[in-house]
């Protein structure tokens, strides 16, 4: 089993394929950076597959591809299928704005996604185009029902609640998620924005979501599938789906930290808020055997953080955003 130098089992990756992102939420990007990695840059998706086998032979088990925006990548459901042809894999999903899911969601099924999660921040579609400076709406929307339809389980809808922005939807939010029987979950907001705009302030709690919902719906907590489980979770007592909460800010999941995360340009980040990345694109492009990859993948891993110190005084936001590194 893969292990850091604090004793966390490392089962689960993040692959971010691409950093270009069609939407342009106001919490992660600014409003016209275009400082894409170029194409022969980033991992190929047989590099990416080589790797990622290498890694579930150290015991990762859970693959999710991410972005940027990963629908922007010509042939995902080739790397799905060679991701979900990896021996050892339980889990593949896939992160994604949404903007196109519809079309593609039964390829993507048929070669192997398990299941997916759709961000989506605002219910209204002004305030949507607001945040996310796209006219998407209405796709999203439909790549939420043709996910259900598809039978990917369960459907997510990753919400990051601002203060003064949207937190004024978190009851629409939960009622969407009960008529369409999919999982809402709200993040708080953190300080990894492109604006720097990011501010204690903005932050709204998970406490203050649930105390929000709790007087207008009945919800039962879940038990964690897994002790590395990012979300606290509910279910509505009359209806499938539920409610998660993910509260780095506020309550950080350090301790169970349980993943690593490779970026588009082939580096590893052992923390969203690394400071460092370790090269391990130039080992799989210069004729390194698995062996080699895999004994630098577990001296990297040995100097996983022991936590993100987003609440310490001295925190520095790491230089590249969620979309360069994977969220
Ligand atoms: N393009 C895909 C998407 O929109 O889901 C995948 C990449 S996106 C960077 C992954 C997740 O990161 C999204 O759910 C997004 O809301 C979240 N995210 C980005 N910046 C964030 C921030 N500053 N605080 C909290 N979540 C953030």
């Amino acid at each position: 089993m893969l292990k850091d130098s604090y004793g966390r089992e490392i089962s689960d990756l993040r692959v971010s394929i691409t950093d270009r992102c069609n939407f342009r939420c106001t919490y992660c990007k600014t409003a016209r950076g275009v400082n894409y990695v170029e194409r022969g840059k980033l991992l190929s998706y047989e590099e990416i597959e080589r790797l990622s086998s290498i890694l579930v032979g150290l015991g990762i088990r859970k693959i999710r591809v991410t972005g940027g925006e990963p629908m922007l990548r010509k042939g995902l459901p080739d790397l799905i299928s060679r991701l979900a042809g990896i021996p050892g894999v339980e889990d593949l999903a896939l992160t994604t704005n949404g903007f196109n899911l519809y079309e593609r969601v039964d390829v993507l099924r048929k070669a192997g996604l398990q299941r997916v999660t759709i961000s989506l921040d605002s219910l209204r579609p002004d305030r949507f185009f607001e945040i996310t400076r796209s006219r998407d709406f209405e796709k999203v929307l439909r790549s939420i029902s043709a996910a259900r339809e598809a039978g990917l389980r369960p459907v997510k809808v990753n919400c990051v609640v601002v203060r003064g922005v949207n937190d004024d939807e978190i009851l629409d939010f939960v009622q969407f998620a009960w008529q369409q029987r999919i999982d809402v979950r709200f993040i708080e907001f953190m300080p990894i924005d492109e604006d720097e705009g990011w501010q204690r302030e903005k932050v709204v709690t998970g406490a203050e979501i649930l105390e929000t919902i709790s007087p207008h719906f009945e919800l039962i907590p879940r038990e964690p599938a897994n002790s590395s489980e990012t979300s606290k979770n509910f279910t509505f007592a009359d209806a499938g789906g539920g409610v998660g909460l993910i509260t780095p800010v506020s309550r950080p999941f350090c301790g169970e930290c349980s993943r690593i995360r490779i970026t588009a340009d082939g580096k590893i980040r052992t923390c969203l808020f690394s400071h460092v990345e370790h090269d391990i694109k130039t080992l799989l492009r210069s004729g390194a055997s698995d062996q080699e990859i895999a004994d630098f993948v577990v001296e990297v891993t040995l100097k996983k953080e022991p936590g993100h110190r987003i609440n310490e005084p001295d925190f520095r936001a790491p230089s590249r955003t969620m979309s360069y590194i994977g969220g």
